[in-house]
């Protein structure tokens, strides 16, 4: 048994991943053979991941505010405490805060020797982005 005290400093997401200002706390780190990692993302209003892909898929699960997400070529779909979302493997997505609300979800990543958790693209630019819908309740 391991317990890690809520010691460890929470992280600015990497303005090459992310828009706008987004914080990640480390939940779980299992060690090789073990794979997960698990971390609490919590975004500010507006703010997203850039596009992106997991060679092994991720699951996310809201836990606070509102939130979106696309996978290439869909619709930008709502999503709220106690949704989750499972993003297929290679499957190139975002996700985030709507634009005017605060969002925070778990995410779920897997890594081995031969996969990374994630693969970086381009940022979601404003255009993309300014099609979500605005929350109004
Ligand atoms: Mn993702």
């Amino acid at each position: 048994m391991q317990i890690t005290r809520s010691s460890i400093d929470t992280g600015k997401g990497p303005e090459e991943w992310f828009t706008g200002n987004v914080y990640i706390d480390a939940v779980a780190a299992a060690p090789a053979p073990a794979r997960v990692q698990a971390n609490l993302v919590h975004f500010t209003p507006a703010a997203r991941t850039a596009w992106h892909t997991h060679p092994l898929g991720q699951t996310i699960y809201i836990t606070e505010g509102v939130g979106l997400c696309q996978k290439r070529g869909g619709p930008i779909e709502v999503i709220r405490p106690g949704d989750r979302v499972f993003f297929e493997p290679d499957e190139d997505h975002w996700h985030g805060a709507a634009p005017n609300r605060f969002m925070a979800h778990l995410a779920l990543n897997e890594a081995d020797h031969d996969h990374v958790t994630a693969n970086w693209g381009e940022k979601v630019t404003d255009e993309e982005y300014s099609t979500a819908p605005t929350i109004s309740h």
